[in-house]
């Protein structure tokens, strides 16, 4: 579902990817975990596309994301290719992003609507059933400041889905949230991983990398340092670097 291949990005002098290598199969969730700065961020919008990238490849779902080197030319993809691309992807930012003038029903409805051109009775059939699937069926007219920092979270999960994306990209889903409103959303993360949804997550919930993931990939200073089963990576890591993020965060 992902490759990326020796992916390169740099910020003016600042080398923030050096090289990256990863491989997601179909159905696959994997946590991506590192310290602040290592470039968990910035290598998951590249995979969306939000950030062009500067060495190497990255393909999703066999559709080409960013640029390559063909001939020993950078290629730049066209706009519909990078539409695309994009299609298949579905992203979860820390911060939610609804739109703050929209009801949750049509937050979700928006983008199948506005972008896809879904019939609005079809897009409002299907919103309804993704809010019922983040445990929202009963909030379809609340407007983001109605609910709570969970239930919008859920909201912007189920406008995710409404794209009927192959891949959902999480970036730290949870850490705006209080502690008390964490669970509901892994929860929900955790009901989309048992349905067969291929997902990246960076995360510091390790209970949920630990229980939930097939892979943890942990990354430092922009490269992948150590990667396995967690089961491997949590009880025996093999790098120092790992050993010492993971004392601090267990
Ligand atoms: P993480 O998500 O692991 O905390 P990031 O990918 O956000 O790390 O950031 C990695 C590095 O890239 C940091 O040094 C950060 O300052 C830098 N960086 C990220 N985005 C930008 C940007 N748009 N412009 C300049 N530097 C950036
Ligand atoms: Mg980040």
């Amino acid at each position: 579902m992902v490759e990326a291949v020796g992916v390169r990005k740099h910020f003016g002098d600042n080398e923030v990817l050096k090289g990256i290598d990863l491989a997601v199969r179909p159905g696959e969730v994997v946590s991506l975990l590192g310290p602040s700065g290592s470039g968990k961020s910035t290598f998951l919008r590249c995979i969306n596309h939000l950030e062009s990238i500067d060495g190497g490849e990255i393909s999703v779902n066999g559709h080409l994301v960013g640029y390559r080197r063909a001939g020993g030319k950078k290629y730049e993809l066209k706009p519909r290719e990078i539409a695309t691309a994009r299609r298949d992807v579905g992203m979860v930012f820390q911060r939610f992003n609804l739109f703050p003038h929209l009801t949750a029903l049509e937050n979700v409805m928006e983008a199948p609507v506005f972008v896809k051109g879904v019939a609005r009775t079809e897009a409002r059939q299907t919103a309804t059933d993704l809010l019922a699937r983040v445990g929202l069926a009963d909030k379809p007219a609340a407007y983001p400041a109605q609910l709570s920092g969970g239930q919008q979270q859920r909201v912007a999960i189920a406008r995710a889905l409404a794209m009927q994306p192959r891949l959902m990209l999480f970036d730290e889903p949870t850490s705006a949230l209080d502690p008390e409103l964490v669970g509901e959303v892994l929860d929900v993360m955790k009901g989309l991983a048992a349905d067969g949804m291929t997902m990246i997550v960076v995360t510091h919930e390790m209970g949920f990398a630990r229980e939930v993931c097939d892979r943890v990939v942990f990354m430092d200073g922009g490269v992948i340092v150590e990667a396995g089963p967690p089961s491997d990576v949590f009880t025996n890591p093999q790098h120092p670097r790992t050993r010492s993020f993971l004392s601090k965060v267990i």
